[in-house]
This record gives structure tokens, sequence and C-alpha cells, in this order.
């Protein structure tokens, strides 16, 4: 049974629902935000709810719009033959600041698991293949971006033969792995050398 009044503990139950804040930490966001002023408190509520209402997922890439079309796919300046598969929506960020890729992306949603019960059909993944076919004009490369886990690495891999099979005119290709820039070979994990070492290119 809990000692706070009704209101407080349900506040409390949905911030330990985000991801990383456990029960200690809800009860301090909870008396945080009942000291905070009234218009402070209500611009949060509000901010996620204009979020919920507004901000869906791009008809086209899967990625976060607030509109049936995200901004990068509505953009007539990126090139539409290259397609960078990521897992989530936050994955594109980084690919953006990197000012490197002048293609269009594809959000799968997450990686398979089958453990965890994420399975082909639970992503974006049929999406891609009817994308990468009926595409016009056609799509010359896709990249595999997602991350180098053990749910990353089978889920490239899954699309990657799909994608062979399918259309085997369109180049497939996975993200290198390699050093941190700046990092020093002593301190490089076995894995991540052994990565470099194999992804090595001609200078
Ligand atoms: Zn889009």
């Amino acid at each position: 049974m809990s000692s706070f009044a009704p209101p407080v503990q349900r506040l409390i139950t949905e911030l330990g629902k985000l991801p990383g804040i456990g029960g200690r930490t809800a009860q301090r966001l909870a008396f945080h935000l009942l000291r905070a002023s009234q218009e402070d408190a209500l611009a949060l509520a509000d901010a996620i709810r204009e979020v919920k209402e507004r901000i869906g997922l791009c008809e086209i890439c899967f990625n976060l719009a607030d509109g049936p079309r995200c901004r990068i796919c509505t953009d007539e300046r990126r090139d539409r033959g290259v397609i960078c598969v990521v897992e989530e929506p936050g994955d594109v960020i980084p690919m953006e600041r990197t000012h490197e890729f002048p293609g269009l992306y594809h959000v799968l949603g997450g990686a398979l698991s089958p453990i965890d019960g994420v399975d082909p059909e639970d992503l974006k993944i049929a999406q891609l293949y009817a994308r990468v076919e009926q595409a016009d004009p056609p799509v010359r490369e896709v990249v595999l971006a997602t991350n180098p886990t053990t749910t990353g690495e089978a889920t490239a891999l899954h699309i990657a033969d799909e994608l062979r099979r399918r259309t085997p005119d369109v180049t497939v290709t996975r993200l290198a792995s390699g050093l941190p820039v700046g990092a020093d070979l002593e301190y490089a994990d076995e894995v991540t050398l052994g990565r470099a070492l194999a992804g090595r290119r001609s200078l």
C-alpha cells in the first residue's frame, strides 16, 4: 500500500515506466514536478501531448515526421538511389550529422531478436523490400547501418541475403567497423581491432 496520495502515486508509476528511471528517481522527479511552477509542469504535459498528437511515422521511410512524409524524403536534393537502413529514428540524427550521406533512409523500428520475440514481421522489413523493388528511379545501393551488436548484425545479414535474392542488381553494403578517431591501437579491444583489420582498405 502506497503512502502517497493516489495522484502522486500515479505520477510516480508513470515516470517509472520511462527507460533508465528506477523507483527512487521516479519519486524524485515527481517531487520536483510538485515543487515546480504550474506553468513549467503543464508545459511538460503539453509537450508530451503535442508530440503524441502531431508526430507520426513517415509513410516512405518510417522516420519521425510531422506530416505524411519526413523532411528527408521530401527533400528533392537527396539521392534517391541510395537507402541507408537503420534500427531506430534516433539513428538518423548521428548519420545526418556526418554530412556524408546524401541518400534516403529506412527505419526498421528495431532489430531482429527471436529470443525477445522480434521477428521480421515486427519490423518494417517487408516495406523495405517493396520499396527497393518498386523504386523509380531504381535504387543502386542499400547501406545496412544497423548497430554492430548481435541483433544488429543478424538483422543486417538477414536483409542482405533477402535483397541479394530479390534484387540482385542492387549493391548491398554494411557500415565499416573500426577504430575510433584518435584512438591508440594499444587500447583497442580485440573485436574492434579484428573488425578494423578485416575491413581494411587500400590507400
Ligand atoms: Zn521519410
